[in-house]
């Protein structure tokens, strides 16, 4: 069976039509469009929205029903505009080299696969979602490294994302396939105005035969909800409590 994910159509048309309206505009942050930088985008926003899958050959009739879609168009061109921002800001040293270079390459080694984590981070007085937090993963005290460069750690939360996070860290080297681990992740998440908070979630893997470079979305693991508090909040309540 052929499945193919509609989005990948909306996404690749609205990041290109965005890259071309950010660069007519001469926007200064903007430090380059080439095809690296757009793949870079449009795999950054498919990554952070749910896919539609459809059997080939069936997609003219959900092509219409999707790209008729305000609000869903909304919410891509918000999210593809966080990632063009995101990917002009990154450094890359690899950036000239042929996309091929770039690209996961699948490994024939017994790896531990993770799944992708998400989160989301609400304010504890007004559950709403807060943008602009800096979330770190860590697994035995060291950061994650990430399976490529369109994954960040730490990361942020956006607006547009809804205060939700997502990581996909890069597979760990097994002694041989089947073989079962525990793993310990910590997150460290830190919010101006808010206290510092660690969380820390654990995931058991079995080993596969390989490295795997394409995202499954069935395999993705949503973490508890992260509810933080303002500083002066937490403070006061601390003091009601000693009284
Ligand atoms: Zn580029």
């Amino acid at each position: 069976m052929n499945v193919h994910n509609m989005m990948e159509d909306l996404v690749t048309a609205e990041v290109n039509a965005l890259y071309d309206q950010v660069k007519k505009a001469n926007s200064p942050w903007l430090t380059c469009d080439c095809k690296n930088c757009r793949l870079d985008t449009i795999s950054y926003v498919l990554n952070r929205i749910p896919p539609k899958y459809v059997v080939s050959g069936r997609g003219v009739t959900h092509s219409n029903e999707i790209f008729s879609n305000h609000q869903l168009i909304a919410d891509i061109s918000a999210v593809a505009m966080d990632g063009i921002r995101i990917i002009s800001s990154t450094k890359r040293p690899f950036h000239t080299l042929p996309r091929e270079e770039c690209e996961l390459q699948k490994e024939e080694n017994p790896s531990f696969n993770f799944p992708t984590f998400s989160g989301t981070i609400y304010d504890g007085s007004t559950f709403e979602p807060i943008s602009g937090a800096k979330v770190l993963l860590k697994l035995n005290g060291k950061p994650v490294d990430m399976v490529d460069m369109t994954w960040t750690n730490p990361t942020q939360t956006f607006q547009s994302t809804k205060g939700s996070f997502t990581f996909w860290a890069k597979p760990i080297p097994a002694e041989k396939i089947g073989e079962s681990r525990r793993f310990e992740f910590e997150l460290e998440i830190e919010v101006e105005g808010y206290e510092k908070s660690y969380h820390y979630f654990e995931i058991p893997i079995i080993s596969d035969g390989s490295t795997k470079t394409e995202l499954n979305t069935a395999c993705s693991i949503k973490i508890r909800d992260v509810v933080l508090f303002k500083r002066e909040i937490f403070e006061e309540d601390s003091q009601n409590e000693e009284k």
